[in-house]
């Protein structure tokens, strides 16, 4: 069914791809075929040359030309791992290190983990006989930490820089000394065709080379009216070209914002399409209706899902594939001749005037839109349908995407600098630098958290810190957990943060299993009821039955324990004591409200809630075990904040507003916490914390960033 490629398929395995499982390769010629289709392989020679010739090269081509899969073979053809040292990749996304490695490792026909691995958090799929290494650009800093000169690598690509991602940046600039001090090492840039003059003139003009490629043009289209409901708007336009298409003209890619929108479209999809072969056909599921297929991606998806949207179909049947912004560049799903585009993505942003995180759905930047579009010329000429007004185009996007360092906190960044000796974070070599408030918010932030003392240094906690794997507000709960005699419960909890789904809600049966989710909640905490959860399974070993009939997700909960075993080591290799608070809760809620004074909120009102640091007023998300007790409490804490048409508070904490002066005393000033008690208006009115905010940040400056 899809595109130009399965044309180069010869009869006998095209008939037989239907068949074989989505691990396996087609056959091995058609891999060599494929591999030499691809346009980086007739700039393979030129390619090796520059390196050999360069230390830093900067390599840009179309998405889909092979840059990710290609590059580390032919270093590794060349030799240049053959002194046992590795080709290191890296990636913005966990899901395309895995599923890359996992292509790779199939090109080379070797199996996974052996000359082929990938290493992500929590997963280390890598071997001593590991050669090319995918893994994310967070792991490889976390390895520089370990070993400052990275000697165990010939080579690094960075791919995929143009995403900018945090740690890219990050790397960049660690890499751009490092490369002085290892003139044997390799650094290649690839990127999308975008910013790349900028990385070469960050590199001191390192040489650049575009690979040639060809692009088929694409036909774009913008909505005529502002769309109120992209997902509507979405179902619509892939129906409607569904219906008026031959199926032999390709498949049907949704760019949309996250799991939620994604599950939601795909169902109403499926839905849409049974309404209308039932008219034609007298179809009555949507299991019934043979021509097509729906693949949802997105990075919570298990993985073997995620591998299943590279399966060739059969000529009779059309893929759609609904996806975040990881089929942007990260991934290439062939055979793709429609683009939908929602126009937006969830983003991770950061406000540094009232210093907090939060997830965010943006629109896109136009840079963005036209690698959506791009997306459908790859095999042949295609359409895109942007679920937008060009005037919004034109009025309200970017043009290329904010660097997530100019958006996002960066107390982790700082911790991380910190650790590696470079103790003047403001003047660190950032291909753009983050905003100066930003940086001392965090400098700030770790400040309060005891990691950095009055001179700017890591304190003896602040480096413990940074051997967890944990953003520093995990990483200070399970720390103070050991003092406080809970750090057995602590490990789980802060496992279970780490995972993205504990409970299944499968569509028609929504209603059981918000029932079965409600016997789990604990009536004070979600956190805790997270550890029920866990500690129920525990005694009922681990038992995949138990958590179908309970509505929990087995493998979230698998790689839970996974993650609790890993944070275990770390704490063993540390020798800190483990210790269980037994039937006593209430300090575990005392000490997760040690990491998290900052994220705090007062009732103020029926249900509603003011974030004692912001003003900002929010409400508990629907999700919470806060409703089922009878009154909400008066304080929380939480631990994510999501912004939609609502702010919402997701895994929340009732605790006591001592607790909060005790851990917070830097934060909130405890005079005005009593006087603000007699009012009625919450804690703080917005007036008040701008202000507020203001003194923290000369706070800031004159403790910690004069000193530095
Ligand atoms: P680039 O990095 O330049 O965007 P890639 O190396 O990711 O290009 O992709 C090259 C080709 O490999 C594409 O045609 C893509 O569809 C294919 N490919 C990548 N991963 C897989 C996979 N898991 N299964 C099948 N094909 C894949
Ligand atoms: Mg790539």
């Amino acid at each position: 069914a899809v595109g130009l490629k399965d044309e180069k398929i010869s009869e006998k395995s095209a008939k037989s791809a239907k068949y074989t499982s989505t691990e396996k390769p087609a056959y091995k010629e058609d891999i060599k075929a494929t591999r030499e289709s691809l346009p980086c392989f007739r700039s393979r020679s030129d390619l090796l040359t520059m390196v050999r010739d360069n230390q830093v090269c900067i390599i840009v081509g179309e998405t889909g030309s092979g840059k990710t899969t290609q590059l580390p073979q032919y270093l590794y053809e060349d030799g240049f791992s053959n002194d046992g040292r590795i080709i290191g990749v890296t990636q913005p996304r966990r899901v395309a290190a895995m599923s890359v490695a996992k292509r790779v490792a199939q090109e080379m026909d070797v199996p996974l983990k052996e000359e082929v691995g990938y290493s992500i958090r929590f997963e280390d799929f890598s071997s001593p006989k590991t050669r090319i290494k995918f893994m994310t650009d967070g792991i490889l800093l976390r390895e520089a930490l370990l070993d400052n000169n990275l000697d165990k690598y010939s080579c690094i690509i960075i791919d995929e820089a143009h995403e900018r991602t945090l740690s890219t940046d990050v790397l960049l600039g660690i890499l751009r000394t490092l490369l002085q001090r290892r003139k044997d090492l390799k650094l290649i840039i690839t990127s999308a065709t975008m910013n790349a003059a900028k990385f070469s003139k960050f590199f001191g003009n390192a040489p650049q080379f575009t690979i040639p490629g060809r692009t088929f043009p694409v036909e774009v289209n913008y909505s005529k009216y502002p769309v109120v409901d992209y997902v509507e708007a979405a179902v619509k336009q892939a129906v409607s070209i569904h219906m008026t298409t031959s199926i032999q003209s390709g498949d049907i890619l949704i760019f949309m914002t996250g799991q939620e929108d994604i599950e939601v479209t795909a169902d109403a999809i499926r839905e849409k399409l049974v309404e209308v072969y039932r008219k034609k056909d007298q179809i009555s599921t949507f299991e019934e209706i043979e021509n097509i297929e729906i693949f949802p991606i997105y990075s919570a998806l298990d993985p073997e899902l995620q591998n299943r949207i590279f399966k060739k179909l059969d000529e009779t049947k059309r893929k759609i594939v609904i996806a975040t912004n990881i089929a942007e560049t990260s991934l290439t799903i062939d055979g793709i001749r429609y683009v939908i585009d929602c126009g937006y993505s969830k983003l991770k942003v950061y406000n540094p005037r009232i210093g907090l995180d939060s997830l965010a759905i943006t629109p896109i930047a136009l840079a963005n839109a036209n690698q959506r579009s791009g997306r459908a010329g790859r095999t042949g000429p295609g359409v895109a349908y942007r679920l937008y007004t060009e005037e919004s185009a034109d009025n309200d996007m970017y043009a290329s995407p904010i660097p997530e360092i100019q958006r996002t906190s960066l107390s982790n960044t700082v911790l991380l600098l910190k650790s590696l000796h470079i103790k003047d974070v403001i003047n660190f070599p950032f291909l753009d630098s983050p905003p100066i408030q930003t940086l001392l918010n965090s400098l700030y932030e770790l400040w309060t958290m005891g990691a950095i003392d009055n001179f700017g240094y890591l304190t003896k906690f602040g480096t413990d810190m940074s051997k967890l794997p944990l953003q520093p507000a995990l990483s200070k709960i399970l720390l103070n957990s050991i003092r406080y005699g809970c750090s057995e419960e602590m490990l789980v909890i802060v496992s279970m943060l780490s995972i993205p789904q504990v409970f299944r809600r499968p569509k028609e049966r929504e209603k059981e299993s918000d029932q079965a989710r409600s016997r789990f909640f604990v009536a004070q905490s979600d956190h805790l009821t997270l550890l029920n959860v866990y500690l129920q399974l525990s005694s009922n070993r681990f038992s995949p039955k138990w958590c179908d009939k309970h509505f929990v997700q087995y493998k979230s909960l698998q790689k839970a324990e996974d993650i609790r075993k890993q944070l275990l080591r770390v704490m063993q290799k540390q020798n800190f004591s483990l210790k269980s608070a037994g039937s006593n809760w209430d300090v575990i809620r005392q000490c997760i409200c040690t990491g998290f004074s900052h994220q705090a909120a007062k009732l103020s009102g029926l249900k509603k809630y003011v974030h004692l640091r912001t003003g900002m007023h929010t409400l508990i998300h629907p999700t919470s075990a806060l409703y089922g007790m009878g009154d909400l409490p008066g304080y929380v804490i939480y631990n994510e904040l999501l912004m939609t048409s609502t702010e919402y508070l997701v895994c929340v904490t009732a605790v006591d507003p001592f607790w909060l002066m005790e851990s917070g005393l830097l934060l909130y000033d405890i005079k005005r916490i009593e006087e603000s008690k007699e009012t009625s208006d919450g804690l703080f009115n917005s007036n008040e914390v701008s202000k507020s905010e203001d003194s923290e940040l000369l706070e800031a400056k004159k403790v910690v960033g004069d000193k530095l």
